[in-house]
C-alpha cells in the first residue's frame, strides 16, 4: 500500500529526526558538566596558587593541601577528558534534563526520568 509506505518513511524520518535532536540536547547536557569542570578547575589552580604563595611567603609547608588540590585537579581534568571524549564518540549518557550522569545503555534519567538518547 502507497499509503503505508508513506506513512513508514515519515515515520522514519521523525525518528531520526527525534533522534538527532536527543544527540543535541544531550550533547548539550554534556557541555553543561564541563562548564561546570572548568569552573570548578579554576577555583582549584587559584587555591594551588594562594597555597604555593602562602607556602613561600609564611615559610610553612603546607604540601598536605598542595597534594590534595592537585589529586582533585588531576581528578576533573581526568573526568573533563573523559567527556570530552564521549562528546566526540557520541556516546552522552548525561540527562539533557538535569545534568546527572547516567549508566550508558539506560534509556531513561535515574534522576528525572527523562529519556535518554542512546
Ligand atoms: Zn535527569
Amino acid at each position: 500500500m502507497i499509503i503505508d509506505e508513506t506513512m513508514d518513511t515519515l515515520r522514519s524520518a521523525f525518528d531520526r529526526a527525534a533522534q538527532k535532536t536527543a544527540d543535541a540536547v544531550n550533547r548539550s547536557g554534556a557541555h553543561v558538566q564541563l562548564a561546570k569542570l572548568r569552573s570548578r578547575l579554576n577555583e582549584l589552580y587559584r587555591l594551588l596558587g594562594k597555597a604555593e604563595y602562602d607556602a613561600a611567603i609564611n615559610g610553612v609547608s603546607s604540601m598536605d593541601e598542595i597534594n590534595s588540590l592537585i589529586a582533585e585537579i588531576t581528578e576533573l581534568r581526568d573526568r573533563y577528558a573523559e567527556i570530552n571524549a564521549g562528546i566526540q564518540g557520541g556516546n552522552l549518557p548525561f540527562c539533557p534534563n538535569c545534568g546527572r550522569e547516567n549508566a550508558s545503555g539506560d534509556a531513561f534519567c535515574a534522576g528525572c526520568g527523562t529519556r535518554l538518547s542512546k
